[in-house]
């Protein structure tokens, strides 16, 4: 950690991940042994590079790219480009670790990367998000390929961004390489349920949570954060399951409506509008805004916090406890502080880390790629028969993990454990490199 100073969060990811590996010491000498820990706290590469741009007025901006290719053990980098002005090294230092252990948990053939820049998309035009992306894979260009490194999109990218991103790939190294980035439009190469398949994988992970305790979502008053890629999918996919998502937010505060979430007016506000959730209440009469405060703070069965980092802390997690929360599903990355996390344990909530509850992302990506380098488009019905028998079996790796090394039902334990053995196998048939 002193190697690595000012990253707290890559600090707390590799804390998480490294605690729960205790488990594992005694039956896996081999581990620290070959220093596969020593090892997997150093990426194997990190690029950071300079961004110049021209905004509307004729100003030149600077921002700061990064790549961090991380974790190749299994396959190529995999793992997203997030554009908001908090990203900096150590953000992306732990998200590109999580991805290792959540691509290892899909089953699928990639590794662990992530990338991005504190570029800030709000309030930009078009044009001036083109010529961002555009200076952005001017340099990016280089590190990247489908056997290399395979990019997609995070907070801030989504279909127009990896649009401009791909149009500059392909100008600049005149091949129409696919592969190499997914969350592609659908007319040039993208696949069908990639846009909804984190919101739906961290749905469909709650709902397996929900029914290993005998209880399902019929009825039952769901509590989502984020009116971003996620958060919409997530409520649609409650919705089509029997509950009612009752709340959406964004960075401003939150929306409570308890006829539940009218998906469409969502949608036209956040992804054709571009704009605000209050938005949301000021055009339906069974909706409340509330500026700042807690979303949590709303009478809930299940939770998905699927906004940012550490976005649900011990006080948020106290709140669901005292309103009968049963189970918890991080649809974002590490969105519960440590602190939630050993509350909701305590007091026996179900609890679905990120790097397995949101796992359906990335796993979708990979059919991306293997629809690409098939030359093949693949059904809305049978991408997403995949991708719920993915999270099906990222569920039940979880839980029989978690039981197998003595600490049944606990999610997060059999998430990383399952996760890093295959990693650390790989590893270790490589040899010290
Ligand atoms: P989007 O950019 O589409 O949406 C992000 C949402 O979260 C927005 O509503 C945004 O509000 C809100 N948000 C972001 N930062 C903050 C903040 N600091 N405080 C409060 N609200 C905030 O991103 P995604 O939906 O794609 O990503 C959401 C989360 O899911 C991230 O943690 C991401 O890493 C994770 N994830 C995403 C995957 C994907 O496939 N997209 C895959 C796996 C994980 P505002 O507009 O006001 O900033």
């Amino acid at each position: 950690l002193r190697r690595n100073p000012g990253e707290p969060e890559f600090h707390q990811a590799l804390r998480e991940v490294f605690d729960s590996l205790e488990v594992l010491q005694d039956r896996h000498p081999e581990y620290k042994d070959q220093g596969i820990i020593t090892r997997l706290c150093e990426p194997e590469r990190q690029i950071i590079f300079r961004v110049p741009w021209v905004d509307d007025k004729g100003t030149v901006q600077v921002n700061r790219g990064f790549r961090v290719e991380y974790n190749s053990a299994l396959g190529p980098y995999k793992g997203g480009l997030r554009f908001h002005k908090s990203v900096n090294l150590g953000i992306v230092k732990f998200l590109g670790f999580e991805q290792i252990f959540k691509n290892s948990l899909t089953g699928l053939p990639i590794g662990g990367g992530k990338g991005g820049s504190d570029f800030d998309p709000h309030g930009k035009s078009d044009a001036e998000v083109m010529r961002f992306c555009q200076s952005f894979m001017t340099e990016l260009h280089r590190h990247i390929g489908e056997y290399t490194d395979v990019p997609a999109g995070d907070i801030g990218v989504g279909a127009r961004e990896i649009g401009y991103l791909f149009g500059q790939f392909k100008r600049l190294t005149n091949r129409y390489e696919a592969g190499v980035l997914t969350g592609k439009g659908l007319d040039w190469g993208g696949s069908l349920v990639r846009k909804e398949a984190t919101g739906y994988g961290a749905t469909i992970f709650a709902d397996e949570m929900l029914k290993a305790r005998g209880e399902s979502f019929d009825g039952k008053r769901v509590a989502v954060s984020g009116s971003g890629n996620v958060a919409i999918y997530a409520i649609e996919k409650v919705t089509q399951l029997g509950g009612l998502a009752v709340t959406a937010s964004d960075s401003s505060g939150y929306v409570v409506d308890d006829k539940g979430i009218d998906l469409e007016l969502l949608q036209q506000i956040k992804e054709v509008e571009r704009g605000r959730i209050s938005d949301y209440a000021d055009r339906r009469d069974s909706a409340t805004f509330v500026s700042g405060g807690s979303v949590w703070d709303v009478p809930v069965a299940v939770a998905l916090p699927c906004a940012t980092q550490n976005e649900l802390d011990a006080d948020a997690a106290k709140t669901l406890i005292g309103n009968g929360v049963l189970a918890v599903s991080e649809g974002a990355n590490m969105p519960c502080t440590p602190d939630a996390v050993s509350l909701f344990r305590e007091a026996g909530v179900s609890f679905g880390p990120g790097k397995a509850a949101n796992a359906g992302g990335v796993a979708t990506s990979a059919l991306e790629m293997q629809q690409n380098a098939s030359r093949d488009a693949w059904t809305f019905e049978y991408t997403e028969k995949r991708l719920t028998d993915i999270m099906v079996n990222i569920h039940r790796t979880c839980l029989e993990t978690a039981e197998e090394y003595g600490r049944p039902g606990d999610y997060v334990v059999g998430a990383n454990v399952a996760g890093f053995r295959k990693v650390a196998d790989a590893m270790i048939a490589f040899g010290v490199i």
